[in-house]
């Protein structure tokens, strides 16, 4: 069976973590050639070194970008399209989760907006510089090689339901991320670039582990799991790699959840 990812390339956002690095490693593992982009560039760098020792035939490019920054995001594509041709694959999953995030009477405007830039922003400018690139992919149908391509956009389960443990900003800015993927995804499906967001449920990276930093905090999480654990971020890695490659080409508009049937439970088992 041929790589999955043979070809193609993909720029990945906050590839130096989590759902990002997992992503990274899985798709260069798949052929990709991969642009990692990360705000950290010495967690970056350190992705970047691990693909390379697991996967050499592929090519990895770092750009250190803050996706909360149009001209950044601009960049970041620009660079990918000078350095291998073409975009097929765009991953927006770079987010935050600020810590004093919090409900709508103690959250200041000042992390409402900066969740917002980075969140909301930074995933609209990623997929406006990717649909420009896309549209221009040069084709070559020999190799499995089109115009259009698949964006895949990170929101989130609370995109989908409410907690009584709120981060309001982080959950408006993912609930506008589903909102909008499903939009793209009409306007573009006949120019053949898919949409789909990705709603991980609760997962053990630096993200979450370091909010819930108490047993007390995590119990009162772990009891809602129906399977009673958290996501690993290689479990989000994998659907990624699905929407990423043509096995999904008739996927576009979802809001591909892999969370563990939380959005499915009433009581857990016992
Ligand atoms: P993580 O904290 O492990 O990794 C995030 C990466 O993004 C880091 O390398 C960080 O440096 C980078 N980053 C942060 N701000 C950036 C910016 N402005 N520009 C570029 N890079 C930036 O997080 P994760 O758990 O892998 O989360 C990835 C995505 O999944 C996020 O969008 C997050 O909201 C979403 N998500 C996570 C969970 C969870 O439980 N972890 C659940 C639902 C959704």
């Amino acid at each position: 069976m041929s790589p999955r990812l043979l070809n193609k390339v993909a720029i990945i956002t906050g590839a130096g973590s989590g759902i990002g690095l997992e992503s990274a490693i899985l798709f260069a593992s798949e052929g990709a050639n991969i642009v990692l982009a990360d705000i950290n560039q010495a967690a970056a760098e350190k992705a970047q070194a691990l693909i390379k020792s697991k996967s050499p035939n592929v090519q990895t490019v770092f750009v250190k970008s803050d996706v909360g920054k149009e001209e950044d995001v601009k960049a970041l594509v620009e660079r990918a399209v000078t350095e291998f041709g073409r975009l097929d694959i765009m991953f927006n999953n770079a987010g935050i989760m600020h810590p004093q995030d919090d409900n709508a009477t103690n959250t200041e405007e000042k992390i409402w907006d900066l969740t917002m830039q980075i969140n909301l922003k930074g995933v609209w400018w990623g997929s406006k510089y990717a649909i420009l690139a896309m549209r221009k992919n040069p084709t070559d149908p020999a190799r499995g090689l089109h115009t259009g391509g698949s964006i895949i956009n990170t929101a989130s389960f609370v995109a989908l339901m409410g907690a009584a443990t709120p981060q309001l900003a982080y959950t408006a800015s993912k609930g506008a991320v589903l909102a909008m993927t499903r939009e793209l995804a009409m306007v573009h499906a006949r120019e053949g670039i898919r949409f789909n967001s990705l709603c991980p449920g609760p997962l053990k990276t630096p993200l979450l582990m370091d909010f819930l930093d108490t047993p007390e905090k995590r119990e009162r999480r772990l009891v809602h799991l129906p399977m009673g654990r958290f996501g690993e971020a290689v479990e989000l890695a994998r659907a990624a790699l699905f929407l990423a490659s043509d096995e999904s080409s008739y996927i576009t508009g979802s809001d591909f959840k892999v969370d563990g049937g939380l959005s499915s439970c009433y009581v857990t088992a016992v």
